[in-house]
């Protein structure tokens, strides 16, 4: 039996792991299959393509896309997307602005509260054309202004903290659509974090094809509600570890496993679509 973790971040957005790094690590585990999902990019794609090749590990081109639905945040994972689709990438382009302009704002925050920190030491640490608040953080550490990254979050960062900025985000719906014209597959990431159940309905509507049940912060109790709402939708069911790299203090990478069935199945219908 091989087993598929379909959420990972690499250094191309908030992950520490290279595209290398991460396919030594799913070997270890044993995996046979992975997708990449950084934010907002398919950049780390074509180097996880190649270690994943090497290794004998079946690889999926991912993203995750920051969107809301009536003013909730929600993610949606991206899965088989054509990496060159002109629309995505313009789209990504975008938020990859968005998120850089965020970092400033923040950044101003943070020193009209009298701590010394400068965008650009954010962005040279981020070294990445996606970068978000977990950057932030870790210079704020690498500065010695934060002991942890949790303090990062909890003193500055956290939604309703002073430097707290809210991200431009794209309606879920203009995502899923984004999506689709680029041949992908539209799954709602852990939908346990966010709270977004009563959103499910207006997805499906939409053509929503999956759902993450399985997730680092769903419970056991968590995955099964969300298997019984993929069932009564007839939603394709993923999951993953959402790892990213050393940043959380332990690789996830391999902790949460999704069976080859449920894989097949989401390899079958996007075959589907493009034929
Ligand atoms: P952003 O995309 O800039 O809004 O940042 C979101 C990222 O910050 C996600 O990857 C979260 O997992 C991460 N994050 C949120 N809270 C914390 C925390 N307390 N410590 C470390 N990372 C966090
Ligand atoms: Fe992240
Ligand atoms: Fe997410
Ligand atoms: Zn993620």
């Amino acid at each position: 039996m091989s087993y598929a973790d379909l959420h990972l971040h690499s250094h191309f957005s908030d992950g520490t792991f290279t595209p290398a790094e991460i396919v030594a690590r799913a070997r270890q585990q044993g995996l046979g299959a992975l997708a990449l999902t950084d934010h907002d990019t398919v950049e780390g794609c074509a180097d996880t393509a190649a270690e994943c090749a090497r290794a004998g590990i079946d690889f999926v081109v991912g993203t995750e896309l920051t969107a809301e639905h009536q003013g909730n945040e929600l993610h949606i994972l991206a899965y088989f997307v054509d990496p060159e689709n002109e629309p995505l990438r313009r789209e990504m382009t975008k938020f990859q602005a968005v998120r850089q302009e965020r970092i400033r704002e923040m950044v101003t925050r943070i020193n009209a509260l009298g701590v010394p920190l400068n965008a650009e030491d954010v962005f040279a640490l981020a070294n990445c054309k996606s970068p978000g608040r977990p950057h932030v953080a870790r210079t704020l550490v690498r500065n010695g202004q934060c002991r942890t990254l949790d303090e990062a979050f909890d003193r500055f960062l956290k939604k309703g903290r002073p430097a707290w900025v809210p991200k431009s985000k794209m309606s879920a719906l203009d995502a899923m659509a984004l999506i689709h014209q680029a041949n992908g597959l539209a799954v709602m990431a852990h939908p346990g974090l966010n709270r977004s159940d009563d959103a499910i309905p207006d997805l499906v509507a939409a053509g929503l094809d999956g759902i993450e049940c399985f997730h680092t912060k769903h419970p056991p109790a968590t995955a099964q509600h969300y298997l019984a709402i993929a069932a009564k939708h007839n939603l394709l069911v993923t999951g993953g570890s959402d790892c990213h790299g050393m940043s959380k203090g332990k690789p996830l990478i391999g902790t949460v496993r999704l069976a080859r069935e449920h894989f097949d199945k989401l390899k079958a219908k996007a075959a589907e679509h493009k034929s």
